[in-house]
Order: structure tokens, then sequence, then C-alpha cells
């Protein structure tokens, strides 16, 4: 088993503070992935846990014990970067051994674990070829395989996806995800990728300037998101975002004014918010449908019929962006206007602070 805790992790370099104050406490077996923009410190914090870098401030425990000055090879956690680092002149197999001749295993041993690594990744048919021989989605199940040989109690992988095409990263997600099943290990990815978080992890870490903007299951995050940022940031296409004005405070439902004169209703549990105060409804593009009586009126520049869906992308109130999902055959054209309508449990309401109101 593998717990891992973050304790009040401050990382400096020089004058810049990168990392500030992250606490976080990881269950065993449980795969995060920490996520957000680039520079907001992800890397860093993977490379903090892995032992590569030194926290300024703050502790690490793993499985209780304290491993903040620990060397990174007696830590137990083995880490795959997204330059898969192999060496192109040794075999797929001797590759996958590399860890294992360093730390002078016998021979049989070696070729047990490094078999039974090739066999859950299925590389058994590569391993007497060179990785200049192997598509990208097999070298990176190489520099798995070796870390996999390790055994380490706790996984870490920094953006292993991002060097692989589209088609592929999908189907290397769904083969990280039985991965991690069958070898029952906690695992930390990081990745700035939502999609990829939202795919497979069990908890994902929203981070921002080197905080934590929140931590939650998937789904609780792109339901109940805590901010603008993270509602802006989980899900795609992005939320939408209209500047609007209070005009009535209600038990459960909040009445705004939009700029260019409409009004709409949104579901609330509680608000702080009063008549007169300036907020930003939340649309997902999913949640709208199309009704001339709507009171979102979007100007449509351009239209992308994916097959199942429509995605139109224009402006609302003459300069804000907005962004629809709409059925694969919806009758609307490029160049036209169309009114929009969004159902009151469906949208968010967000405070001048750019906090989630409750609901
Ligand atoms: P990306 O997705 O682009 O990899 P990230 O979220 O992983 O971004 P980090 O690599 O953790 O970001 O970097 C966080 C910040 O720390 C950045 O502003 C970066 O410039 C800075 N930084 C990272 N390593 C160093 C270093 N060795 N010396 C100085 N600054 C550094």
């Amino acid at each position: 088993m593998a717990t891992l805790q973050l304790k009040n992790i401050v990382k400096s370099f020089g004058p810049t503070t990168v990392l500030k104050d992250v606490n976080l406490a990881i269950e065993d077996k449980e795969f995060v992935v920490f996520v957000g923009p680039s520079g907001c410190g992800k890397t860093t914090l993977l490379r903090i846990v892995a032992g590569l870098e030194e926290a300024t401030q703050g502790s690490i425990l793993i499985d209780d014990e304290d491993v903040s000055y620990a060397h990174p090879i007696d830590r137990g956690i083995s880490m795959v970067f997204q330059s898969y680092a192999l060496y192109p002149h040794l075999t797929v197999y001797e590759n996958i051994a590399f860890p294992l001749r360093v730390a002078k295993r016998p021979e049989a041993e070696i070729k047990e674990r490094v078999n039974k690594a090739a066999s859950i990744l299925q590389l058994e048919e590569r391993l007497q070829f060179k990785p200049g021989q192997l598509s990208g989605g097999q070298r990176q199940r190489v520099a798995i395989g070796r870390s996999i040989v390790r055994n380490p109690k706790v996984f870490l992988f920094d953006e292993p996806l991002s060097n692989l095409d589209a088609a592929l990263r999908g189907d290397m997600r769904v083969e990280l995800s039985k991965l991690h099943r069958s070898l029952d290990t906690t695992m930390i990815y990081v990745t700035h990728d939502q999609v990829e978080a939202m795919t497979m992890a069990d908890r994902i870490v929203v981070l921002n300037g080197g905080v934590v903007e929140q931590c939650g299951t998937p789904m609780d995050l792109y339901l109940h998101p805590r901010n603008k940022f993270v509602a802006g940031f989980i899900g795609h296409p992005k939320m939408n975002f209209i500047p609007a004005i209070v005009s009535r405070v209600e038990a459960h439902m909040l009445h705004v004014q939009l700029k260019d004169g409409g009004t709409m209703s949104i579901a609330i549990e509680t608000t702080g918010l009063m008549a007169g105060d300036n907020v930003d409804v939340g649309i997902r593009p999913e949640h709208v449908q199309l009704d001339e009586s709507g009171p979102i009126s979007m100007e449509v520049d351009v239209l992308e019929r994916l097959g199942a869906s429509s995605i139109a992308y224009g402006k609302v109130q003459s300069n804000t962006t907005f962004c629809a999902s709409l059925p694969g055959l919806a009758d609307i054209k490029e160049n036209s206007t169309i009114n929009l309508s969004v159902k009151p449990e469906d949208a968010y309401v967000f405070n001048s602070k750019g906090e989630a109101q409750k609901r």
C-alpha cells in the first residue's frame, strides 16, 4: 500500500514562489491527476514528490513516513517522462531490464519481471526490436515497462502522452486506465489536458499559479466548480461567461438581467448576492437549446458540423465570445443570429470575485 501526503509545500526559485502552501492527501491505489495551465507548478510538484527537486518548505510523507529528505531511489517511486528517455542502441527487452541490471538482480529474476511487464503492456512481440523500430505509443509503453519492473509503490507520470497524435492519445488513455486497474498502485499523473484528467482520474487536483484551486472527482469538478477558473478549465468546449446584473433574489432562484435586455433565472441554493450586483453567468455549451424566444441572442460566426453535434462559435451582447453545442442536424447557418435558452438548473453564477454561488 502507498498513501502520500503533501503538507504545506512551498517552492521558490530565487525570488519567485511557484508553489504556495500546497496540501494534499492521496489515498492508497488512487489515480490522481494534477492539471492546470502551463507554468502553474504541476511538474515542480511532481518532481518534489519524486525527490528530484527539494521543497523550500513543507514535508512529504509516504505511508506516514517522512521522505522529504530521502534520496529518489529510496522513496519507492518511479517516474515516466514525456520524452520516453529510452536507450536507442538497446532492445526493448534491455531497455525494460535496465533498472534491474543497475540493481544487479539475478538473470532469472530479470527475465521473469521483464516478461511480466511486457505481457501487461502487450510488448511480447517487440522485445527484440530497438526503439527506432517502434511507434510512439509502443515507445511510451516501453518507458512504462521500465517503471513497472521496479515494482514501485507510487507511479508518477509527467505528461506521458503529449508527444503522441490525438488518436493514439485516446488509445493510451484507455490503456493507462487499464494499467492502473491491473497494477492496483497509487498513481499521480500530470497534464495540462483536461480531457486526460476527466477520463482517467479518480480525483483531479486543479492547480493555478502555484495554488490548489479545487480537488475532487471529475464529475464533482464538472458539476460543482468552486470558482470561475475551475469552471472554465474543466469541460470541453469551455464554459461561457456572460456579464449580467442581479435583478431579483428569491429563495432557490436568482433572476438576472443580461446587458442586451434578456432576462434569465438560475437555480441556486444559497447566495450572498443582492439586486444590483454585477455577476457572470456561466453556461456550458452543451446546456443550451435553440429557442426562438430564448433570452440569449447569438451571432454565429463559424459552424463546425461534427456529425453527432454542431458546434457554433460566435458572440453574444456584441462582444462576448460564446460557444454552443447543438444537435448535429440543427437548422442553423454561419453569419446568422440564433436565440438560445438554458434551464435554470443548468446555469451557474459567479460573483465579482469569481466565486461560484452554491447550487
Ligand atoms: P508546463 O505545463 O508548461 O510544463 P508546469 O505547470 O509543469 O508547466 P512547472 O514546470 O512546474 O510548470 O514550472 C512552474 C514555474 O516554475 C514556471 O514559471 C517555471 O518557469 C518555474 N521553474 C521551474 N523550474 C525552474 C527552475 N529550475 N528554475 C527557475 N524557475 C523554474
